[in-house]
């Protein structure tokens, strides 16, 4: 293949059959490199798609004059014997261009080769029209979505790499503008990519090259420094490697050692970065040492033997030993690196690896999956690779520049990446809901909102999002912000945003409250007084005034006639509390306060468990409920609510069970101990209970958004459960709220037969 600068091709010499026996001669190559590998032997298909990418490329050159079918097959190579990939992943390489360049479509390969394939090639088409155009080059937002939308199928990101590897290696060709943008693109976009795949070699070898392109004259000069201290360099190696060389052989080892070359971009990254002159830089070099063993299991002892073996030659520096063994990088990097004192009192790095860890650092993944071919199918193993790889690029760092800096660090992330529906992305903190991505995408979409659609999936607000989900906001033009949602955010702009919505519609009600309070106190003449108002907050459970009057403005909170002897109790002195468990917290219920509890103060402390006092079935029995518990038990059998028509039956423990009247249950025990039975009244309850109604109708669109809508705009109703199932055009709905009591229900049900297309909305009992 042509060499990194000089464009290959004197055309006009070769004769077209001269010609063909080159692009042939490649071919053979990059099959036999194929054959050599451990993948299995797909040379039919391979051959195939050579042929249709030839015929396809036929009379195109490229820049340099070369025929184009050089280039795709040029880039199989990379991708089979440089980055390890399969016939699957050749396949593609080979047609990487043919629906970009040629008149062929992205259906046409899918008939000849199959979806895979053709998916790996539209994946290709896309990103060089998309991305990777013209547009993109310095953008590292959108080096993100590559990763986000490429990682469906990684090797397309693999294949790209090669494709960038070979562009840069036969870069020369091209006009300088255009070589300085692919330089450039390359180094910021590129090298960071191939090193998060564990791709070191072709990471090395891009960054070399743009450097190279990027700035010749120093390239040159530090690369002909390199030459002219070549000597010196191998005599202080052999050195420092001689004793280390014999150990290795009384040791039995099988092994290769050589001395790490710096790349020139390396070293001139020190010489800038350190303020160094050249001589300094390429003192501090490194070795490898590359063993031979067959069993994994050995692998780490016989790293640990040589690391002694040469501590017990040089002095160790105490801080650099580096055991990337035990826990590797998450690039998949395998090592034990150590730093001794070199002979020539200069610091050296060794670095020690089985022959299969250093594959795995040259090539990547590609190279670890290759090791264990043979015990699962070819599929399914590289599955599992792309997975892992999957893995690290689901978990991109925060800042779209920082990102690219830390990439080295592996770290992982704080932020994710969702996408909306129109396709944008958006960066929020981990942990993030869809309410903070409400907020995040308009502050009257986080007010508003009422539910979430994650990859078309109905979700609550509190729904946390993930990197790569699709997300969307469902809103309400009548939903109101909720103080409650503040738990669930965890953006900061997100909570300001709903802070301030809140104080704007709270400020009316606290307003209308304080008004409805004040008047209330003056017509009972009780005076506004701490003791009072005190009293009132803990009666309402309201941690403030403030509170206090917005549940009052809200009427979230009423105030009863059954308060005022409390009140002006408290009014009287604190001092003499007697009561405890006092009232119930009346909230929602506080409207439908039964007659006849009116107008007296209700009696302080429910009745306890232990102390419950003989209930008169004759008497009407009140049922409350208080901090302390409730004075009844429901009955498992129907589902109950506050309002619904019931009665009670005095069980064997003395309780009183809660049966709905029409509960089957209840007419046996009706008919069989009617002297058990007794005649309720609610009266005070605080708990929410949970109903269950059942919606059916004619689907259409924005059915459930309707739906969802109308129970969330129902004050007060919170869905626990909801299911919806579209069969043809009908739909059923399960839906399980919690209501404070039956009429919420009553008005829940007549809503929603109001909306068009619902043909019945009912409570379930039973
Ligand atoms: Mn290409």
């Amino acid at each position: 293949m042509a060499s990194d600068t000089t464009p290959v091709a004197t055309p006009g010499k070769m004769t077209p059959e001269e010609e063909d026996f080159m692009i042939e001669a490649a071919f053979r190559d990059l099959l036999d490199g194929y054959l050599k590998s451990n993948h299995r032997k797909k040379v039919e298909i391979i051959e195939r798609a050579y042929r249709f990418a030839k015929e396809a490329h036929k009379g195109v050159r490229r820049r340099s004059g070369e025929p184009y079918i050089l280039h795709p097959i040029a880039v199989a190579k990379i991708a089979s014997q440089e980055i390890g990939l399969g016939s699957t992943s050749i396949c593609a390489a080979l047609l990487h261009d043919v629906v970009e360049d040629t008149e062929y479509t992205t259906e046409d390969i899918e008939q000849h080769f199959g979806p895979k394939i053709a998916q790996l090639v539209e994946g290709l088409t896309k990103i060089s029209g998309g991305i990777f155009g013209d547009k993109a080059s310095v953008q590292a937002e959108n080096f993100r979505k590559l990763l986000l939308t490429m990682s469906e199928d990684i090797r397309v990101v693999l294949i790209k790499m090669a494709d960038r590897l070979h562009n840069m290696r036969t870069l020369g060709s091209m006009a300088p503008n255009k070589r300085y943008k692919i330089a450039g693109e390359t180094l910021y976009i590129y090298a960071p990519l191939a090193y998060r795949l564990g791709l070191f070699a072709i990471k090395t070898e891009l960054e070399d090259l743009s450097f190279k392109h990027e700035h010749p004259e120093i390239y040159e000069e530090i690369a002909s420094k390199i030459r002219e201290s070549e000597a010196k360099r191998t005599a202080i190696y052999t050195d420092f490697a001689t004793p280390i060389l014999e150990k290795l052989d009384q040791m039995g080892l099988k092994y290769e050692a050589k001395a790490r070359l710096k790349s020139v971009y390396s070293i001139y990254n020190k010489m800038v970065n350190k303020h160094l002159p050249f001589e300094e830089v390429y003192d501090l070099y490194a070795m490898r040492i590359v063993f031979d063993c067959d069993d994994p299991g050995k692998e780490k002892t016989i790293c640990w033997n040589i690391y002694s073996a040469i501590t017990d030659l040089y002095r160790l520096h105490p801080d650099r030993t580096r055991d990337w063994i035990a826990v590797p990088k998450a690039n998949g990097y395998q090592a034990l690196h150590l730093t001794v004192m070199g002979p020539d009192g200069n610091w050296v790095e060794v670095q020690i690896r089985s022959r299969r860890m250093d594959e795995i650092a040259e090539k990547g993944f590609a190279a670890h999956w290759r090791y264990k071919i043979g015990e699962g199918d070819e599929e399914s193993e590289l599955n599992a690779w792309l997975k892992t790889i999957k893995d690290i690029l689901d978990n991109p760092e925060p800042g779209a520049i920082d990102f690219l800096n830390t990439l080295k660090l592996n770290l992982f992330s704080s932020e994710i990446v969702v996408f909306t529906p129109a396709g944008e992305l958006l960066t929020l903190p981990s942990g993030a809901t869809v309410l903070d991505l409400a907020f995040a995408l308009h502050t009257d979409l986080g007010i508003h909102a009422i539910a979430g659609k994650v990859n078309h999936k109905l979700v609550p607000l509190n729904h946390v999002l993930a990197s790569g989900d699709q997300a969307e906001v469902l809103t309400s033009k009548t939903q109101l912000p909720q103080p409650e949602w503040e738990e669930f955010l965890v953006t900061a702009k997100a909570r300001t945003r709903l802070r301030q919505a809140l104080r704007r519609v709270r400020q009316p009600l606290v307003d209308k409250g304080r008004e409805i309070l004040e008047h209330w106190l003056l017509d009972h003449e009780i005076p506004d007084t701490n003791a009072v108002i005190t009293k009132l907050q803990g009666t309402l459970h309201a941690p403030n005034r403030d509170e206090l009057c917005y549940q009052l403005g809200a009427r979230e909170a009423i105030l009863g006639d059954f308060l005022i002897g409390p009140l002006k109790k408290a009014a009287e002195g604190d001092g003499k509390r007697r009561q405890t468990g006092f009232l119930s917290r009346i909230k929602a219920i506080g409207k439908k306060m039964v007659p006849g509890t009116g107008e007296a103060p209700v009696e302080s402390g429910g009745p306890t468990q232990a102390e419950r006092p003989k209930i008169n079935p004759k008497e009407i029995y009140p049922l409350r409920m208080t901090a302390e518990g409730s004075n009844f038990k429901l009955a498992d059998c129907c589902n109950v609510v506050p309002g619904d028509d019931v009665m009670g039956f005095i069980n064997d423990s003395g309780e009183v069970e809660i049966h709905s009247l029409d509960c089957p249950r209840a007419q046996v025990l009706k008919a069989g101990f009617g002297s058990r039975i007794v005649a309720t009244t609610w009266e005070s309850v605080s708990e929410r209970f949970l109903a269950h109604i059942h919606i059916e109708g004619i689907d259409r669109h924005g059915m459930l958004q309707e739906l969802i809508s109308l129970i969330s705009t129902h004050l007060g109703i919170d869905i626990r459960k909801l299911d919806i199932e579209a069969s043809a055009e009908v739909f059923h709905c399960e839906l399980w709220v919690r209501v404070s009591d039956a009429s919420v229900i009553t008005a829940l049900c007549e809503k929603a037969r109001e909306i068009d297309g619902v043909n019945s909305a009912a409570r379930v009992n039973h």
